[in-house]
């Protein structure tokens, strides 16, 4: 049986790039999530500098930012089971 791990370092981590959707400040990262019901939220489509919540359907300029150093961030990603890319 193959052991694999669930947490990854994604590539765009690993080559210092960054995602439009995570900022990274020095070992940081900046997440931003809805300020109503906490989970992520989204650039909306077709607007400029808003984003929305596509599980209560919030949308605004300024969700919550938070920061989380990159094991915090590495569960946060493993808890969402997506890439972020
Ligand atoms: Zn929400």
């Amino acid at each position: 049986m193959v052991k694999k791990s669930k947490i990854q370092t994604p590539d765009w981590i690993l080559k210092g790039k960054e995602s439009p959707k995570v900022k990274k400040i020095g070992k940081l990262f900046k997440v931003r999530k809805c300020p109503k019901c906490k989970k992520d939220v989204r650039v909306a489509i077709g607007e400029i500098g808003v984003w929305e919540c596509s599980k209560c359907k919030w949308k605004g300029k300024n969700p919550n930012e938070e920061e989380l150093d990159e094991e915090e961030f590495m569960k946060y990603l493993d808890a969402k089971g997506e890439e972020v890319a």
